[in-house]
């Protein structure tokens, strides 16, 4: 699986030629001064490029990779893209749709997508024959909580501009974070992170249990940490003020902001951060300054991140000045016993990365929280999530999904058992459809009392039935003290009966506890389609959960009056953790589970 990565940035476009599983790079290449006379290196050499301006230099060097590559084939491209807005919570395959709705965001990254636009245009009409998906840097922190991503001003003007925290860096803040729960061999799901990026750009997000849930960089790349150019946080107040005082204009004030400040501003000396340790060293009090505002603010947001998550396993260290100065990393985490954090000078100090060994962990053995240093992969990050889309888009043709639907503890009673609780000629009342065709949920309600415990408004689903069942789950049945059976709907013979109490009378179940055996509906043009009959069991892997997963032993039902749907119960999904919308795919088994009422005919 060979992927070329394309970065179009807007003052170089990187491009790389990387395996997506094993993370060799076979091809790199850059363009420089795209503007005046473009230079393209690739693998070594130097090339002019006729023409100037990102479609000139794009036309001109994406047809040169394919020259380089000789017999070795490529089976996608991934285009980092900055800003996916609140549109894309993964990356994506690119299609003439995800085109339009990038262009649509690009209003909140004028300098980074149209030009990030221009090299998939191009590269799709140079590899016109495969599949380009776009990975944004947005896209890790759609997990945010609305009270992280919101800023405080009038919600007209939030909602009118979608004005609110996306958080960047997406792509390094995943893929370290996955580094680390390997290195730390925990489970990423068990564990608060916080990763400082710290580049050029600079960022850092708390990471709690796989998912961001805050991150320094807001609505665009200028908010946080000082970075090399850029002020990172500051009063908005002060540019108010000179922009009144000063009589700066939007473009002074914007050009100030990103290009002039930060690192740059402070210290007097550039944005390199090698020169500041050096010239501070040496007793230049700016580059001193520099050096204490950057860490300060960095101090700050770890101590406000631990917080936020209540508590921290790990801090990870990443990005050229991250991976590389033990300095900051020393000035960052000195002083950090408080939270758990305990510094090792001496491992700090002999930190070097690499392909090979690209985590280190830098804090005392007895240190609770790990301080780790891990060496980023943007473009083989990139590279992997393109595989994974291109796999998945195989699978998708090849097995169609089945939506899986969770059902809490309901009953179903005949036309005596609602007469008795609720009155002689009583008629059940639709509160709501269900997916399944002419199933409803009613308004009505039933107690049920167990010999330990009763549990009360347990949803009674319509229409009546000719046999009452109760469906509950084994978390209900030790609370109320019954041992139900596992079964299919239908078979209530020798289960348990229970007492139910209604508005207008009791009456007592004499069977038809159960807990209800996982199971899909499907018609049986969906039985074809999926070679399946009646009664089969069979296992259906779910892969979009918290973890993948495969449940086992699930029965078939097919019949024309169902629509397509698997049913767990409550328990299974809380066990599972699985998101709202799950889908599964169906495999099928060899038929030799125990439960079955009804043999396996095949
Ligand atoms: P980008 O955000 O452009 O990808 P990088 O992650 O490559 O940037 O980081 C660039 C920064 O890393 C520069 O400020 C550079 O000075 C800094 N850096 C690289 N090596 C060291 C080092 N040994 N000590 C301190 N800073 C370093």
């Amino acid at each position: 699986m060979n992927i070329l990565v394309i970065n179009c940035g807007s003052s170089s476009i990187k491009a790389a030629v990387i395996n997506g599983i094993s993370g060799n790079e076979l091809l790199t290449m850059k363009v420089e001064r795209i503007h005046d006379k473009p230079l393209v290196h690739i693998n070594g050499s130097t090339i002019d490029c006729i023409g100037s301006g990102h479609e000139a230099a794009l036309n001109f060097a994406l047809p040169l990779i394919k020259d380089h590559l000789n017999e070795q084939t490529l089976s996608g491209v991934g285009h980092r893209v900055v800003h996916g807005g609140n549109k894309f919570d993964m990356p994506v395959l690119i299609n003439e749709e995800v085109e339009k709705v990038i262009k649509e965001v690009s209003v909140l990254a004028p300098l980074h997508n149209p030009v990030n636009m221009l090299g998939i245009t191009v590269a799709r009409s140079v590899f016109s024959d495969l599949p380009h998906i776009a990975v944004f840097d947005t896209s890790f922190h759609q997990t945010l909580p609305r009270r992280a991503l919101t800023y405080a001003i009038p919600k007209q003007l939030r909602d009118k501009y979608a004005i609110r925290r996306y958080g960047f860096h997406g792509t390094s803040h995943e893929y370290v974070v996955g580094l680390a729960a390997d290195y730390l061999k925990a489970d990423l799901n068990a564990l608060r992170i916080i990763t400082c990026h710290l580049g050029n750009g600079s960022s850092v997000a708390a990471v709690e249990y796989g998912r961001s849930v805050e991150t320094s960089m807001g609505m665009t790349p200028l908010e946080g940490l000082v970075m090399g150019t850029r002020s990172g946080d500051i009063d908005p107040g002060a540019l108010v003020h000179l922009a009144l005082e000063e009589e700066m204009t939007i473009k002074d004030l914007s050009q100030m902001l990103n290009k002039k400040s930060g690192l740059t501003g402070l210290s007097g000396v550039g944005n390199d951060m090698r020169d500041i340790v050096e010239k501070s060293s040496k007793g230049d009090d700016d580059c001193r300054l520099a050096l204490q505002v950057f860490t300060h603010r960095l101090r700050k947001y770890i101590g406000a991140y631990t917080a936020v998550m209540g508590g921290v396993d790990a801090i990870v260290f990443t990005g050229g000045i991250g991976e590389n100065s033990a300095v900051i990393r020393h000035r960052s985490t000195q002083r950090l016993d408080y939270l758990g954090a305990v510094l090792n000078e001496d491992k700090n100090n002999d930190v070097i990365l690499s392909n090979e060994a690209p985590v280190q962990d830098f804090a005392m053995n007895h240190s609770r929280v790990r301080l780790l240093a891990i060496k980023t992969n943007e473009q083989f990050a990139i590279a992997q999530e393109t595989v994974r889309i291109i796999e998945k888009k195989n699978k998708v043709n090849t097995k169609p999904t089945i939506p899986i639907a969770v059902s809490g503890r309901h009953i179903h009673l005949t036309q005596e058992a609602v007469e008795a609780l609720f009155g002689k000629g009583y008629e059940l009342t639709v509160k709501a459809p269900l997916s399944q065709p002419k199933q409803f949920a009613c308004n009505e309600q039933v107690t049920i009392v167990g010999p330990k415990n009763k549990i009360e408004r347990v949803r009674i689903l319509g229409p009546t039935r000719s046999k009452n069942q109760l469906e509950i789950s084994r978390t209900d049945e030790f609370f109320i003290g019954i041992d139900a059976p596992v079964r299919a709907s239908g078979k209530v013979e020798n289960s348990p009966g229970i007492k139910l109490i209604g508005p207008k009378g009791t009456y007592q179940m004499k069977e038809g506890v159960i807990c209800a055996w996982r199971h899909i509906h499907m018609t049986p043009e969906d039985a074809q389609l999926f070679g399946v009959e009646d009664k089969d069991i069979v296992d259906v892997e779910v892969s979009n959960g918290i973890r993948p997963l495969t449940f086992g032993n699930v029965l078939v039902r097919v019949s024309s009056k169902y629509a397509l749907e698997m049913h767990i119960d409550t328990d299974e999904a809380n066990a599972a953790e699985l998101p709202r919308y799950s889908e599964g795919v169906l495999n099928k088994t060899d038929g030799s589970a125990k439960l079955i009422t009804k043999k396996k005919k095949h």
